[in-house]
């Protein structure tokens, strides 16, 4: 099968083609795992994460690529949870141990031996995965391939957030960088939490203008004071400066919530002007999103059939994978970046 894998960590400043096409072996399915054909994967800023080696793959040459939308082609031994033929799809999350603490809560992303799905286990660059179908979710029929991948982890992952800010109807929430995931939780929070305000601040006018398209009360810079206190504030970007000038705007008890899996180190510096009687007194809380575990994607599955959401998205090619990522990488963001890899 043809696919685009990472050969080594880089630094994208360096090489703007950190993947390569080659012919790879096609996926045999083990017990109880299923192989898909690709039909979209998602491009998610983890995977620069990946690539520069701020969450680097213990085996190369991987497939990097975790919001897969594919069709079953081939069962393992004792898979028997989905016909051939049937359209399901595969988070960050590609396998935990099922019996540890965590497990056994529901929380199987903090499992201690967490597989991530295109880093730890190959991914969704390529024509073919084979994935433990305990892992793997039906895609509901509202949605195309193409819609369906950035679902499956800017949406989940944003379904998560959401949960872990403790949010209730009429409070308000405040989303620091809008790209993949925020404008879904815009979305999400407009159905789950109709009486809340929403305030985002974001870098690019560009980005300000389409939250008050989809409906943010307020849109201002990074560093801009919001017009009201908030109850809880997602962050979604990969820098520093967002958290500290974020923390000014959260009520006393209020929570911040970071979503990402690495901070880059650019600008860390920034956290210097911590400032603990404005931006943490009055039992302000930080919390991270350690991505999701499988309760997260099923039910934001149903969820966002029923809005109905429809994330924006821009289709690339599979060898066009280089292009998407810089793309990413130098911010040129709207809505999210899906690899079209075969047809529906
Ligand atoms: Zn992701
Ligand atoms: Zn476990």
């Amino acid at each position: 099968m043809k696919a685009m894998v990472l050969n080594g960590v880089c630094n994208l400043d360096q090489n703007r083609n950190p993947l390569i096409m080659i012919a790879f072996p096609d996926p045999v399915p083990g017990e109880k795992e299923i192989v898909l054909k690709v039909l979209t994967c998602g491009v998610c800023h983890t995977e620069l994460d990946e690539i520069e080696g701020r969450t680097p793959p213990p085996f190369f040459p991987v497939v990097l690529g975790h919001q897969v939308v594919g069709e079953v082609v081939e069962k393992g031994p004792g898979a028997d949870k989905f016909m051939v033929g049937e359209r399901v799809g595969v988070g960050w999350i590609f396998w935990s141990c099922g019996k540890c603490g965590p497990c056994l809560e529901g929380n199987e992303n903090l499992c201690s031996e967490f597989k991530a799905t295109g880093r730890d286990a190959n991914g969704g660059y390529a024509e073919y995965i084979s994935v433990p179908e305990d892992f793997a979710f039906p895609i509901p029929d509202a949605f195309s391939a193409s819609e369906a991948a950035p679902l499956l982890c800017a949406g989940a992952i944003g379904y998560r957030s959401l949960r872990l800010t403790g949010l209730k109807n009429g409070q308000n929430l405040g989303l620091t960088g809008f790209g993949a995931s925020g404008h879904l939780v815009l979305q999400m929070v407009k159905k789950k939490f109709p009486d809340s305000k929403v305030f985002v601040f974001a870098r690019s006018e560009k980005e300000r203008q389409f939250a008050r398209e989809l409906g943010a009360v307020w849109a201002g810079n990074t560093e801009d004071e919001a017009p009201e206190k908030l109850h809880s504030i997602i962050d979604t970007t990969p820098a520093w400066k967002p958290i500290v000038e974020a923390l000014k705007n959260l009520e006393s008890g209020g929570r911040l919530v970071i979503n990402a899996i690495r901070k880059e180190s650019r600008d860390q510096e920034y956290l210097l002007k911590l400032d603990y009687p404005m931006h943490l007194w009055l039992e302000k809380e930080i919390k991270s999103v350690a991505n999701v575990a499988r309760r997260d994607i099923s039910e934001f599955l149903d969820l966002a059939a029923e809005i109905p959401l429809k994330p924006e998205y821009q289709e690339f090619k599979l060898e066009e994978a280089n292009i998407a990522l810089m793309e990413l990488k130098e911010r040129k963001i709207r809505g999210a970046k899906v690899l079209k890899i075969a047809a529906e």
